[in-house]
């Protein structure tokens, strides 16, 4: 998406561990203009196939995700991560490695919002080594309900995660995909 891509190359800051911060429109001051137009197209790509609900982890995924599901008109979910005393009853549970904490995590979702009769659209704002969207898949399984695929705004390619998990059959389509951003200067695939 051309719009992203610029705003990648206008905004963003590679920093040392591979990480892209986009802070200023993304993950912490949030452009909803912006986001809002990624939601149309995101709603473009899967508008068709019947997705009953939006799931993505906290806390970075979520803006995402609702300007998403406005499009949709369906409810969004966001896994937990850890299991907190709100949650009560059946849970499903996976553990996840955080890529910018490095720390692991119990991520949960209630019973009560996941079932076998949801087809779900999985959504989040990077994908890197896959590690979320690999956890994300594995808890709407849990339930028993059908990944239609997953809608991602960056995913840095050159770390992996997205083909190794379109390579399981799952579509996954990005915004942007980053090929290089060592040098400084960032080239998109
Ligand atoms: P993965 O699990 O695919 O290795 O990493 C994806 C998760 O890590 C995303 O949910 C995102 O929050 C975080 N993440 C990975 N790479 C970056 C990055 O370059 N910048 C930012 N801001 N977050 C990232």
């Amino acid at each position: 998406m051309q719009l992203l891509e610029e705003k990648i190359r206008q905004d963003g800051q590679v920093l040392p561990g591979n990480i892209l911060k986009v802070g200023s429109f993304l993950n912490h001051q949030i452009d909803v203009g912006l986001l809002d137009k990624m939601g149309e197209e995101i709603y473009r790509l899967y508008g068709k196939d019947r997705v009953t609900k939006i799931l993505t982890i906290e806390a970075s995924g979520i803006a995402i995700a609702c300007m998403t599901a406005r499009h949709f008109g369906v409810p969004v979910v966001f896994a937990k991560k850890s299991q907190s005393q709100n949650i009560s009853g059946d849970v499903y549970s996976v553990k996840v490695e955080s890529f910018t904490h490095k720390k692991v995590y119990d991520v949960v979702v209630s019973g009560e919002f996941l079932n076998a009769e949801d087809r779900v659209l999985i959504v989040d704002d990077f994908l890197a080594n896959g590690k979320a969207l690999i956890g994300l898949i594995d808890l709407v399984r849990q339930a028993g309900a059908q990944v239609v695929g997953a809608a991602i705004a960056i995913e840095k390619g050159f770390q992996g995660g997205g083909d190794l998990v379109r390579k399981q059959g799952i579509r996954v389509e990005s915004l942007a995909i980053i090929e290089q951003m060592d040098s400084g200067e960032i080239r998109f695939r």
